[in-house]
């Protein structure tokens, strides 16, 4: 970066001020470096029509993609004590938080919606990685145990999208204790037999691995998401073994069984759907809140004999999540 970069850029924008434009018309993908023009990559659903690589995507984009015509409403978040232990690295905890605030309009990193999909209403909860890494502290926590009681009292399926780095250090002991607590609010949904799907994005890491985003009825992931506890580098340096090619990635962790599916993005839609209408026993699109541009899928009796899929025992993954922590040798 150069002083022009540095120095002369940001103070043209400041006295230019915002402008309406997209900064960037043309995205480069990070994987395979293809430029790609902004409209086409949303039309895509931030996928690289090129290399199929998975960009990471928000929570209003999942909202818009999930629910029959887009059309869904926004459940308020429970307020928490902010900053409980005064926390400081280089910037105060509530200046950050401010931030994040500001950047992505959210009160924290995790959003909860509900709305219909193919007709069936499902709460969904969409943890943001914009959102400083989607970290779980006490109101993303709050935010998890708010959506499933909301799904309790719709007798809906949670859906959540995950992403996070882990466990937000800037609240120390009081982030650590949601995982028990999201722990609580999944067996909640369970004791009411109602499904409870996790969708794993890139990246999930950390506390939020070893506790709700492992223990879903159906585990799936978009292609190419890293999925794991400590990170690959932490992991090599602990064991000094060079990891195999492709290491917690999501078709890695499908082959040895930490997975149910891996799931392209243009297809989660109708996959999520045929799963929840499954497990809750309906037919899609055929309840009175049919959407009317929603398309006909096949029924679900065509569906049965392929349909995936006993239960994942969660009391297995959670002993791989063990396993795999004690490998790394490390809490998060
Ligand atoms: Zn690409």
């Amino acid at each position: 970066m150069n002083w022009l970069d540095k120095i002369a850029r940001p103070k043209l924008k400041a006295l230019l001020g915002k402008r309406d434009t997209p900064d960037n018309l043309w995205i480069k993908c990070s994987n395979c470096g293809d430029m790609i023009f902004h409209r086409d990559l949303d039309a895509a659903d931030k996928v690289c029509p090129k290399c199929n690589f998975h960009m990471k995507v928000g929570p209003t984009e999942r909202f818009k993609a999930l629910f029959d015509n887009g059309a869904y409403q926004m459940v308020d978040m429970p307020d928490v004590p902010v900053d409980p232990l005064k926390f400081r690295d280089e910037k105060k905890y509530t200046e950050r938080l401010r931030d994040a605030r500001n950047k992505t309009e959210q009160k924290d990193a995790i959003v909860t919606a509900h709305g219909a999909l193919d007709g069936m209403t499902v709460v969904a909860a969409v943890q943001n990685f914009k959102f400083m890494g989607g970290s779980l502290g006490m109101a993303a926590g709050e935010a998890l145990i708010k959506a499933a009681e909301l799904a309790i009292e719709k007798r809906a399926p949670l859906i959540l999208y995950t992403a996070a780095g882990g466990a937000r250090m800037q609240e120390g002991i009081m982030s650590l204790m949601q995982m028990p607590r999201t722990t609580i609010a999944v067996q909640m949904l369970r004791e009411e037999a109602l499904p409870y799907i996790v969708v794993l994005t890139d990246p999930t890491t950390g506390g939020v691995t070893a506790s709700y985003a492992m223990l879903g009825d159906v585990q799936i992931a978009e292609p190419g998401a890293l999925i794991g506890f400590a990170g690959p580098r932490v992991i090599e340096q602990t064991i000094r073994e060079k990891l195999p090619e492709g290491f917690q990635r999501a078709e890695y962790l499908l082959d040895h069984g930490m997975l149910d599916m891996v799931v392209h993005r243009h297809e989660l839609r109708d996959t999520l759907s045929r799963i929840v209408h499954l497990l809750m026993n309906k037919t899609p699109s055929t309840t009175d809140s049919a959407a009317p541009e929603s398309e006909e899928e096949t029924p679900s009796d065509d569906d049965t004999p392929n349909a995936p899929k006993e239960e994942p025992s969660s009391e297995d993954q959670l002993a791989e999540v063990e396993r795999q922590s004690k490998l790394a040798g490390q809490t998060p």
